[in-house]
């Protein structure tokens, strides 16, 4: 018998390298499935509906809130963006693993609803990465690097609601270590199905 897939979730601000760590986790491991979110902000060049993002109306995403669709939702830069529950509970019915590279708000959200679920917070080694990083790709207005600085800073209050911290110095040892989570976490207790012949029931999610 199959034991029920990890919820992982990955945070971090942005500039820590979310999406490339991401991209490598899914190459390297086996059985993990990226939730693809629904948003109301417009696509970027090269962005297509169904791969990146569900892109939506407000009236659609809200009428999605209302139904009940959505397993956590969150408003960020004047966007709305969340996660569609049922692929992520089916996918976790058959075992299969779950990323979802949301924000702290959405990440709250799911340790509420899912008290299993491991929520994995990102971090560039220093705040002087971070501002590098978010410089560095020379594109984006002063503003909006700012901007995105002092949403950092919000983010960083929500730290230690995290079940880990890994630092991104390189992108494989962050892969490694995000493997290395969901290997440990795949010896608890409470997610392990032990064999019948020991006659040990009762440790299911209750006792999270
Ligand atoms: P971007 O617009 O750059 O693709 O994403 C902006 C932010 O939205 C990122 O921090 C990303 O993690 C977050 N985000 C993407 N999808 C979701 C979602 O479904 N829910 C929440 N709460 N945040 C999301």
């Amino acid at each position: 018998m199959k034991s029920e897939g990890i919820l992982m979730v990955l945070s971090g601000p942005s500039g820590a390298g979310k999406g490339t760590v991401c991209r490598a986790l899914l190459e390297k491991q086996p059985g993990i499935h990226l939730s693809i979110s629904a948003t109301t902000r417009k696509p970027r060049a090269g962005e297509v509906d169904g791969v990146n993002y569900f892109f939506v109306s407000r009236e659609k995403f809200q009428r999605m809130i209302d139904a009940g669709e959505l397993l956590e939702w969150a408003e960020i830069y004047g966007n709305y963006y969340g996660t569609p529950l049922k692929s992520v509970e089916e996918n976790l019915a058959r075992g299969e693993d779950v990323l979802l590279e949301i924000d702290v708000q959405g990440g709250l959200q799911v340790k509420r609803k899912f008290p299993s679920a491991v929520l994995v917070f990102l971090l560039p080694p220093s705040r002087a990465a971070l501002v590098e990083r978010l410089t560095g790709r020379g594109t984006d207005p002063i503003e909006e690097i700012q901007r995105r600085l002092h949403w950092a800073n919000t983010e960083l209050k929500f730290l230690f609601s995290y079940d880990y911290i890994v630092i991104n110095r390189k992108i494989e040892e962050a892969v490694a270590t995000l493997q290395s989570i969901l290997v440990a976490e795949k010896c608890r207790p409470q997610r392990i199905k032990l064999d019948e012949s020991w006659g040990i029931t009762g440790l299911k999610e209750n006792s999270w």
